[in-house]
């Protein structure tokens, strides 16, 4: 006979609801009038910030650092830094990333006037400039010297001081120029660097053509309201030492890093970090809806993804997980109405995965195996029976938690005792620059919005539909019955 449920406590639980992750689903093509090139990618990471692609690296050891995110950042994406570091480190990578592409430059290396010229030469070299401005002890500047005034030593004897040999005909300019007037200057004055001055001609900061045309370079890139990349910390969420220095430092977003956001004691923490910040504040990760509902308050951005990350094994050691694709939806329902901004983190091994997570909801996508194989992640390239690697492993694998993450996975972090990983440590082919892997799965992502017929992220949010696929539909979606020839830069049947 059939029980009703409530007299059926444990079987009634077999009733489970289905859960989908990206195999499960396809895009339903539409009609469109989208050529791929013209769907713009533009979306939100944060309430407040805005981003030219939908792509974020991950903040892990093995694939976030400076290097990564000045890459990401300068493409229109956003590199997370992981925390596998001491706060004074990542306030330093922090500003690494600030001053890349500067148009002002604030920390000045100058030459002091009664140095020798031998002197300013070495100096010049070891802080890899080819100029520096002059000033006297008031920080007033006389002249400027560069490279060429020095060297090969011409008409000045190495050990003459720099006074003689500099130009003292100096172009300067106030701290509001703009690229244009600066660039004018330049041309007009045959220079290559004009010192910024206050009324009191004292020294503010430098301008240099190489940062003009290096900021014309990455015109579509990620920057800030004074014109820096932008950056995203990972910070714990009992790090309140860390997320204040940070954000003193100029991060853009803070990423409350926790493997299980949905915990009374995290929930609480990331609502005081949100408080005590500037910054805009992403919460996470989380998989349900009730989840999304207890931080959607107070978050400027949710962040999705319980086990579904190449290098993690959360869903077998713990038992507990959520397919990504339902996570995202369950989380969207609930953050989209609210303006507060989705991301899709891990899973992700194909651009089609991508522009399916944007489908469920998410309006950006976290990667971590995507990027760990390419020249800005950290680490270094080795090989294994002929073919080139880079490591890549788990924040909650063994040798990352002993590096200190171990709190990510509400973990007490002390070094003597065993952990219970959360993940492994692996090796991801190497790649070459992340330029061409974020070209092939930016690119993939506009075919996906032209198929559907949406030009930006939030129509085709709205417009994509999904089909469920069968076993046989799966098998069919990948190259089949053939022998691959020549590898593709986007597909490997074995992701
Ligand atoms: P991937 O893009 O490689 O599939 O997934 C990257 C994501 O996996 C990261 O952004 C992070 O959320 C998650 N992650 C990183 N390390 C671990 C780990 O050791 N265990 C678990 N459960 N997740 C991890």
């Amino acid at each position: 006979m059939a029980t009703d449920s409530s007299e059926a406590p444990f079987t009634a639980k077999l009733r489970a609801p289905e859960a989908l992750t990206f195999d499960d689903v396809l895009l339903r093509p539409k009609e469109s009038h989208v050529e791929p090139d013209e769907a713009d990618t533009t979306t939100r990471v944060s309430t407040s910030v805005e981003l030219p692609i939908p792509v974020l690296s991950a903040a892990m050891d093995t694939v976030t650092e400076s290097t990564m995110a000045i890459a990401m950042a300068r493409r229109g994406g956003l590199g997370v830094l992981h925390r596998n570091m001491d706060v004074e480190r990542v306030v330093e990578e922090v500003e690494r990333v600030k001053r890349a592409d500067e148009l002002i430059i604030h920390e000045v290396v100058t030459a002091d006037p009664e140095q020798t010229v031998r002197d300013v030469d070495e100096m010049m070299e070891e802080a890899g400039v080819s100029g520096a401005p002059v000033v006297d002890d008031a920080g007033e500047v006389l002249g400027i010297i560069s490279s060429t005034d020095v060297r090969p030593y011409l008409e000045v004897g190495e050990r003459d001081a720099v006074r003689e040999a500099m130009t003292d005909e100096v172009i300067t300019a106030s701290e509001d120029v703009t690229p244009r007037e600066a660039l004018e200057l330049m041309y007009e004055h045959k220079i290559e660097r004009v010192p910024l001055v206050d009324e009191e001609n004292r020294l503010t900061g430098l301008v240099t053509m190489q940062g003009i045309l290096q900021r014309r370079e990455y015109d579509a890139a990620a920057r800030d309201p004074e014109g820096r990349l932008r950056v995203g910390v990972a910070v714990g969420p009992f790090e309140d030492e860390r997320a204040r220095a940070v954000d003193g430092a100029g991060a853009d977003v803070l990423f409350i890093d926790c493997a299980h956001a949905h915990n009374r004691d995290v929930v609480d923490a990331a609502r005081e970090v949100a408080d005590g910040v500037a910054a805009d504040v992403v919460v996470g990760n989380v998989g349900t809806r009730e989840a999304a509902a207890d931080v959607v308050e107070f978050a400027d951005g949710i962040k999705v993804g319980i086990g579904p990350g190449s290098i993690c094994t959360t869903r077998v050691v713990t038992g507990a997980g959520m397919p990504q694709v339902s996570a995202v939806a369950q989380v969207a329902d609930v953050a989209a109405p609210r303006g507060v901004p989705v991301i899709a983190d891990g899973g992700i091994r194909y651009s089609g995965d991508a522009i399916k997570a944007i489908a469920a909801g998410a309006d950006a996508v976290m990667l971590g195996s995507y990027f760990a194989g390419t020249d800005e992640a950290p680490g270094r390239v080795v090989t294994m029976n002929g073919k080139r690697y880079k490591q890549y492993r788990g924040m909650g694998s063994v040798g990352a938690m002993q590096s200190g993450g171990g709190d990510r996975y509400l973990k007490e972090a002390d070094e003597d005792e065993e952990f219970i990983p959360e993940g492994v440590e692996a090796a991801t082919p190497y790649k070459g620059s992340v330029e061409s892997e974020l070209f092939q799965l930016v690119g993939g992502m506009q075919s996906g919005m032209g198929y559907v017929g949406a030009e930006t992220v939030p129509a085709f949010k709205e417009r994509a539909e999904f089909v469920r696929v069968s076993p046989a539909g799966q098998t069919e979606g990948h190259a089949h019955d053939v022998v691959i020839t020549d590898e593709a830069p986007n597909y490997s049947p074995d992701r």
